[in-house]
């Protein structure tokens, strides 16, 4: 399989580079030059796999030159593994027809360790074989620094160091990254904004000399292809628990980078029968503004309860502009261009098929508290803020009750407990039982100022063979 970019001008490469690179040189984002496609007859006979199994015939044709079938059954099988439910992505029925699937069961709580725990085996894997190092540097106001640290604890080959605004993330979100033990984890706080750390991190990926040339840096942002292929298997999943795929399914997604929803579009291309995709945002609703009127403009970014989607623009948004517009590389890159300086729309055509493939809504904090307290009042169950604009979108958007509807469920409520308390659920989300103990953990993280010769300087000094 080999991997083109979407702005189209850089040179295409095989899955070892393309899961070590982050943007193309180009600045577009790597995706595969042709999709494998499983009849209805081959994917009728993955009923009853494990989840690890499942994993292994959707994701292998994506892999298959660069990894042996044995080391990529049994990398699959230890990183599902360490999901704390045997069904890993189990489903819970809200009402007839109705489901949430559960992603949140994995070490960090949200579905990024779907990504992130087979990330960290793949770098290692490839690293091991090239004999090579990387440093990974991320900014994080929360989920995926968590999760790309426990997804990277055991890489030999990686050194990681997430950087995050001093006391400006939740505790339960700083505890998740700064109780890990491993002497390959490096957080740090910086006395800064999130944008502070952000800058750091690209300037750094700019001029990568404070390494000295010994090691280079790695990107774990949702642009990496390897996550987003991670997550297209929980679709054929909850379909082949619902009776896919001999009918068609509707999911809801909460969405922020328009990566998990990119993962279902694929499932779709990729053979399941889908009949409906809900784009599910928040207030920083860019993505539902196209969708409704076909103007993609960045607005200022809205702090919000379900901080996880608050972005003003959706990076992965580019890969399927790259479809709707023919694989045109060069128009996506003027596209883009363009919509740095001021609004854009595509052409009417295109923008009509990218109404049929998916519907949206947006939903703003106190529609994200209603729907907490309906669903507990209806089901006693507790759903996160993300998973709640999940819900609120799918009970909005949808076209069929005879079709099974499906809101990925992104976070579990423990992560969030202020915006449980501010929808007025008389209970308190609990931390599950392996996770009981975070306040109790010790915690590891350096402070350092808002100024880059300090952060630069402490990595170059604390990376493993440094
Ligand atoms: C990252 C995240 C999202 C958004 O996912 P995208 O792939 O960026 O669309 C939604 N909910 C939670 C809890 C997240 O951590």
């Amino acid at each position: 399989m080999r991997y083109i970019s979407t702005r189209g001008q850089a040179p295409s490469l095989g899955f070892e580079d393309v899961l070590l690179t982050g943007l193309a040189s180009d600045g577009g984002l790597y995706v595969p030059e042709s999709l494998p496609h499983f009849s209805l007859e081959e994917i009728r006979s993955w009923r009853g796999l494990s989840y690890a199994d499942l994993a292994f015939n959707v994701m292998y044709p994506f892999v298959e030159e660069a990894i042996p079938e044995d080391d990529f059954r049994e990398m699959l099988k230890d990183t599902y593994g360490v999901f704390a439910h045997k069904a890993v992505a189990p489903l819970v029925q809200l009402d007839t027809n109705e489901w949430v699937m559960e992603l949140f069961r994995g070490p960090t709580l949200a579905f990024k360790d779907f990504a992130l725990q087979l990330l960290g085996r793949l770098l290692d894997y490839v690293l091991e074989k090239r004999k090579q190092h990387v440093v990974i540097m991320g900014a994080t106001s929360g989920d995926t620094g968590s999760a790309a640290i426990e997804g990277c604890r055991r890489c030999e080959h990686v050194d990681i160091f997430i950087l995050h605004p001093y006391q400006r993330v939740s505790e339960v979100q700083r505890r998740q990254m700064t109780t890990v033990a491993g002497d390959n984890i490096h957080n740090i706080a910086v006395k800064g904004n999130f944008d502070d750390c952000q800058r750091m991190v690209k300037e750094s990926f700019g001029d990568q000399s404070f390494l000295g040339g010994k090691t280079q840096l790695a990107a774990v942002n949702s642009i990496n292809w390897a996550r987003i292929m991670a997550q297209i298997v929980y679709y054929f999943q909850a379909s082949l628990s619902l009776g896919g795929p001999d009918r068609s399914m509707a999911f809801s997604v909460p969405t922020g980078n328009f990566g998990d929803i990119f993962a279902g579009y694929l499932a779709k291309k990729m053979g399941l029968p889908i009949s409906q995709l809900v784009i599910a945002t928040n207030k920083n609703d860019i993505l539902h503004r196209f969708m409704s009127g076909n103007k993609y403009e960045q607005h200022q970014l809205e702090h919000t309860l379900s901080p996880s989607m608050d972005i003003m623009v959706s990076s992965n948004f580019e890969r399927l502009l790259f479809d709707l517009h023919g694989r045109d590389g060069a128009a996506v890159k003027e596209l883009l261009e363009n919509a740095s300086k001021g609004p854009v729309s595509i052409a009417d055509y295109r923008w009509k098929s990218a109404r049929k493939l998916f519907d949206s809504d947006a939903v703003d904090d106190k529609g994200t508290c209603d729907t907490i307290r309906e669903v507990f009042d209806q089901n006693e169950y507790l759903l996160d803020p993300h998973t709640a604009i999940g819900v609120r979108a799918a009970r909005n958007c949808r076209r069929d009750a005879s079709v099974p509807m499906i809101t990925l469920g992104t976070a579990h409520p423990a992560k969030f407990p202020d915006a449980v308390a501010e929808s007025g659920v008389s209970v308190k989300p609990e931390l599950p039982v392996h996770m009981a103990d975070l306040f109790e953990r010790e915690e590891r993280y350096t402070v350092l100022d808002n100024n880059l010769s300090e952060v630069q300087g402490f990595i170059s000094k604390h990376w493993k063979n440094a």
